[in-house]
């Protein structure tokens, strides 16, 4: 194999921390794809320029999506990369592997590909970089007949990704990973096929804490929540002021809404006024506990900036509960897909759309009354006509 000097990708693998450099180093010792990569690489480091093209469709029998063409340019100078095709692999809920069929993917992926990996992708998959076009079928067969799928690409539902919820977090108010596995189960079409003006992410957090930053990423973001008050332990509190704790600067002044006070003594909170935010019980987690019914709320709309600049969601529902099979959940999503579809234009994100007809109209759609928390300001007109009189000595 061709030793490509790499002085500026070397500088990457400088400090403390992990190096990208570094991995494909080690794949290109056994990888002509992975070596080519390296040199194609750091020539476009040189040239300040990049050297990948799309080069038309390529995927698999009966799929739409899943696979993402890409091609070298330079395609004599670096023949290991003139087909560098991505290949999305659908990861689990959670993203827990057993070591056995990790095991598995990694050596067909050696076999089949370049070996190079992202794991995992923004949107969540596991992502195989670098594959021929004629090895993308044999790829696929080998992955598909372990239990594998491909997860979803261009204008279609992509894969969701959840955080790891109840499996391992106290704060899970829903079970992320079967809302999660449900949804990819029940619109597999959706994310095989695609069919809609543009891509669609559903993201699905245990809680306001947002681990799978939902709210930022997600078309429809799914965040666990709770109806109930929050319980307040108030020796717990005690123990955390004699420990140190500033329950007024940390605690009490951080809380978004002001619903909380703390005389030295006691912690109260209006619930009332509480958003759920999770702030104080993040912080406090032996004194503060949510009590109650568990749902979750739904958010719209976020993305990162392609066509406008980026959104995030708003909240259209503040609580839904959300128990298998999620019939209630799933007939508002469809609504909204089927709005979406009907108004956007191509490479239109629901949020967009949302911003051009109004949320009136998208709530009106969808048959969801509206909240006060989705008024993004007061009204510049309040339709109240001064009189000379309201102002003397008021001015
Ligand atoms: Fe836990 Fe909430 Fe993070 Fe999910 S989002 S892992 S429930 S803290
Ligand atoms: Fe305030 Fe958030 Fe705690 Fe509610 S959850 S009381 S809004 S800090």
């Amino acid at each position: 194999m061709k030793k490509y000097e790499t002085p500026l990708l070397d500088e990457l693998e400088k400090g403390p921390w992990p190096s990208f450099v570094k991995e494909i180093k080690t794949a290109a010792t056994k990888s002509e794809m992975a070596n080519d990569e390296l040199g194609q690489l750091e020539k476009s480091y040189r040239d300040k320029r990049g050297y990948w093209k799309h080069g038309g469709i390529v995927g698999v029998l009966g799929y739409g999506g899943g696979v993402i063409g890409r091609y070298s340019s330079l395609p004599e100078e670096f023949p290991g990369v003139a087909h560098f095709h991505t290949v999305r692999i659908n990861q689990p809920s959670g993203m827990y592997y057993k070591t056995d069929s990790l095991r598995t993917i990694l050596d067909l992926w050696d076999e089949y590909g370049s070996g190079l990996t992202n794991m995992h992708g923004s949107t969540g998959d596991m992502v195989l970089l670098g594959c021929r076009t004629e090895a993308l079928e044999p790829l696929f067969a080998e992955v598909s007949s372990r239990g594998w799928d491909l997860g979803g690409s261009g204008s279609a539902l992509r894969t969701p990704a959840c955080c790891l919820g109840q499996s391992r977090c106290e704060w899970a108010n829903i079970d992320t990973m079967d809302i999660c596995n449900e949804l990819t189960q029940t619109y597999q079409d959706y994310v095989h096929r695609p069919a809609w003006p543009y891509k669609f992410k559903f993201k699905i957090a245990g809680c306001a804490i947002d681990c799978v930053a939902s709210i930022a990423r997600a078309d429809c973001s799914v965040i666990g929540t709770w109806k109930g008050k929050i319980a307040v332990d108030q020796d717990v509190v005690k123990d955390y002021a004699k420990a140190g704790m500033n329950i007024t600067e940390e605690i009490v002044n951080m809380c978004p809404t002001g619903c909380m006070s703390y005389d030295g003594k006691e912690l109260k909170i209006d619930d009332t006024n509480c958003s759920r935010c999770m702030h104080c019980i993040s912080k406090m987690t032996k004194a503060l506990r949510p009590t109650g019914e568990k749902g979750a709320s739904i958010l719209i709309g976020s993305k990162a900036p392609i066509v406008v600049g980026s959104l995030l969601s708003w909240v259209v529902v503040p609580f839904i509960k959300m128990e298998p099979p999620y019939t209630e959940f799933k007939a508002l999503v469809e609504k909204m897909w089927d709005w979406w579809d009907d108004n956007a234009k191509p490479r239109e994100r629901i949020g967009e759309v949302i911003e051009m007809k109004g949320m009136r109209s998208f709530l009106e759609a969808i048959g969801v009354p509206p909240q006060p928390q989705q008024v993004f300001e007061p009204r510049k007109d309040p339709f109240f006509f001064w009189k000379e009189e309201d102002l003397n000595g008021n001015k």
